[in-house]
């Protein structure tokens, strides 16, 4: 189900499913009201999914996000019910019509494992190498000093077996706050969820799509009050999510979401409280209702 914006194609490349703890996604919302649109299994776990995307235009081929990857344990998978291939990211890349080789660039919007599990992966000698041998990597400046120096409270999601031997293959390009990675390719800079996180803007003849990263995790999370209980700083993040809201509101942005077990790409408009969707790409085979 490609999609375009301008010039470019846009591909969905669905990498596996997981889940995590219901409460811990939903911070002070209560459980009446997030089991409503989130249902909880019997572990207080909800659905989340691993939805990269990636762009070409003819010349570039870019991969936003990298999935979970093929470096995880059972012990890992059993307990976040990681349900995806063995290498989920050459699956997928196939379904869409390429191979790792052909990527060029990757950009990873920050550095906890559900994002750039599957930027490395380990060859035939048991040593963890960068999974695409022909990209350049975007991260930013100063989540890349997170990853390597983690804050306490988010520690447990940096690992640095998904990033560090980048540094050493040459790969790596590390960008400043609010950057251009190519023409009509940028970054926005947000700190609430974890230090430099970057969204990744798609802009070209007239239309725009934001990948909106863990700013906004699902489709629940539109609403403004509901954060992550794992946000570094949840009252940064309400001020982030309502200026880049107004903005998506204002300008008729896609909005495209990574962790939406069900809803791919949303258009918003404000309403009186909160914002309402008024256009909706579901996931292939999802039989949820909008
Ligand atoms: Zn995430």
């Amino acid at each position: 189900m490609p999609t375009e914006i301008g010039n470019w194609t846009v591909h969905p490349l669905e990498t596996g499913d997981f889940r995590l703890d219901g409460g811990a996604m939903m911070g002070s919302v209560p459980k009446v009201l997030w089991n409503k649109t989130n249902p909880a299994d019997e572990y207080n776990r909800i659905d989340l999914s691993l939805r990269c995307l990636l762009l070409e235009n003819g010349v570039h081929r870019i991969l936003v996000e990298t999935g979970m990857g093929s470096k995880l344990s059972s012990k890992f998978k059993y307990m976040f019910h990681v349900v995806q291939d063995d290498d989920p990211l050459t699956n997928a890349l196939r379904k869409a019509g390429f191979e790792k080789n052909d990527i060029t660039h990757v950009i990873l919007t920050h550095l906890h494992f559900d994002h750039s599990g599957g930027a490395t992966e380990t060859d035939q000698n048991g040593e963890i190498i960068p999974s695409f041998p022909n990209a350049t990597y975007f991260i930013s400046k100063r989540n890349w000093d997170a990853g390597m120096n983690p804050n306490p409270r988010d520690r447990a999601s940096y690992l640095r077996e998904n990033y560090e031997c980048l540094m050493n293959s040459g790969q790596l390009q590390l960008l400043d706050d609010d950057s251009l990675v190519v023409e009509g390719i940028s970054t926005i800079s947000v700190d609430g969820h974890t230090a430099g996180q970057q969204l990744v803007k798609i802009q070209d003849s007239g239309e725009t799509l934001v990948f909106v990263a863990d700013l906004i995790p699902l489709k629940s999370h539109l609403k403004l009050p509901w954060i992550m209980g794992y946000d570094l700083n949840a009252q940064l993040t309400l001020k982030e999510k309502a200026v880049f809201l107004d903005q998506a509101s204002s300008k008729n942005w896609w909005l495209w979401f990574y962790h939406d077990p069900a809803s791919v790409m949303v258009k918003i408009i404000k309403d009186e409280k909160y914002f309402t969707v008024i256009e909706e790409i579901i996931r292939e085979g999802s039989t949820q209702e909008s």
